[in-house]
């Protein structure tokens, strides 16, 4: 069975740096917002580019959450995000009190510049671009829309941690980048974690802050926060998977080099790179017409697969109260109805990969 993602292979591959860390952690007798947490912010920032900022927090959602707060995103704003997004996106933008207006997504998956300006009405204060898949939206255009219509612009970047248009790192474009560091991201712990990047220093300290129950300093509290920290060993973790991060993404992107340069079969339409994006392969989508069958087929070649995600966001019980109804954006239900992931995770050896790609080229409808 080649499954869709095997997360201890990635444990596998720096296991003794991993254990060494995590004993080092343990033995050293500090656990929570210690020198592992600054340290993993000053390397992620400065991977990330020059006079970049970053703040560890617990997860990818209180990222956003906080990110969006410090910016100043508060009740009755409306936040521009792509219908066939992550759910967690628009939690973050709901947890600040804020409204999630969804608009279509290109060929690409990513967010579509053409389709804000029909969305937005006086209260819509910023762009959420979600980088889907580990693919870097074009984001030429998007930052002029934001400029000329006085736009804030956040980067959703769980899925895109070094993928870069044209040379720049996402999560760098506009007020701040969002990061997840859940275990099967590209930057993944072993539990979770997350992160705000910015170029702005007083947003990120801004973010420490609200962390850590609102307190600038000890036991002096200017805001109503939260207890949103990164901890030691996360953290620890952290700095040993980043400074493997080139090798693991070379793994990603040769396994789907091969994917792209063999897989040849009609029914099956492979993922398409835009000019200037780097793609860093966090999950391998492919389209096909009978999902269902195709699924069942490669079950059955002991071949994993999933969707990701079967149902929008916008059609969850949780979003009922915003009133979008099945049908309003079909682009965004057509790419749930026919999309399949392959297998993509920090380690799979040739055999395997050649296992998936006769499987697919196998599929007859
Ligand atoms: C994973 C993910 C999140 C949420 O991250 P958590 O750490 O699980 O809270 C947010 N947005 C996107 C696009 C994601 O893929």
């Amino acid at each position: 069975m080649v499954p869709i993602n095997e997360l201890v292979r990635g444990f596998k591959l720096y296991q003794d740096e991993y254990e060494k860390k995590v004993i080092d952690v343990l033995r050293s007798g500090w656990y929570v917002l210690g020198k592992e947490v600054e340290n993993f912010e000053k390397e992620f920032a400065d991977a990330l580019g020059e006079n970049v900022y970053a703040a560890g927090v617990d997860n990818g959602l209180d990222a956003i959450m906080l990110g969006l707060m410090a910016a100043g995103i508060k009740e009755g704003d409306e936040v521009i995000v792509q219908a066939n997004g992550y759910i967690a996106t628009m939690l973050g933008v709901m947890q600040c009190g804020a409204t999630p207006i969804f608009v279509e997504p290109d060929e690409y998956y990513q967010l579509d510049v053409n389709n804000i300006e029909k969305a937005m009405t006086d209260k819509t204060k910023a762009v959420l671009v979600t980088h889907l898949y580990g693919q870097a939206t074009r984001m030429e255009p998007i930052v002029d829309f934001c400029n000329k219509h006085n736009l804030m612009l956040f980067e959703d970047c769980a899925q895109s941690h070094f993928a870069d248009y044209k040379g720049t790192n996402t999560g760098l474009f506009g007020v701040a980048g969002f990061y997840s560091f859940y275990p099967t991201k590209n930057l993944g712990g072993f539990g979770d974690g997350g992160g705000v990047a910015s170029k702005d220093e007083e947003l990120i300290k801004k973010v420490k802050t609200l962390r850590n129950y609102g307190s600038d300093r000890r036991y002096h509290n200017i805001e109503v926060g939260f207890n949103a920290r990164l901890d030691e060993l996360q953290a620890g973790i952290l700095r040993v998977k980043l400074s493997h991060m080139e090798e693991l993404l070379a793994n990603r992107a040769h396994i789907a080099n091969r994917y792209i340069a063999e897989i040849n079969n009609p029914l099956v339409r492979l993922p398409e790179t835009a000019e200037g994006c780097r793609h860093t392969w966090y999950q391998f989508v492919v389209r096909v017409d009978n999902q269902d069958g195709f699924i069942e087929f490669l079950k059955g070649k002991d071949v994993g697969t999933d969707i990701a995600w079967k149902v929008p966001p916008y059609l969850q019980p949780c979003m009922e109260y915003l009133g979008y109804k099945r049908g309003d954006f079909p682009i965004t239900e057509n790419i749930c109805d026919t999309i399949v992931n392959l297998p993509m995770m920090d380690y799979m050896d040739d055999a395997e990969i050649t296992k998936v790609i006769e499987a697919v080229n196998a599929y007859k409808g």
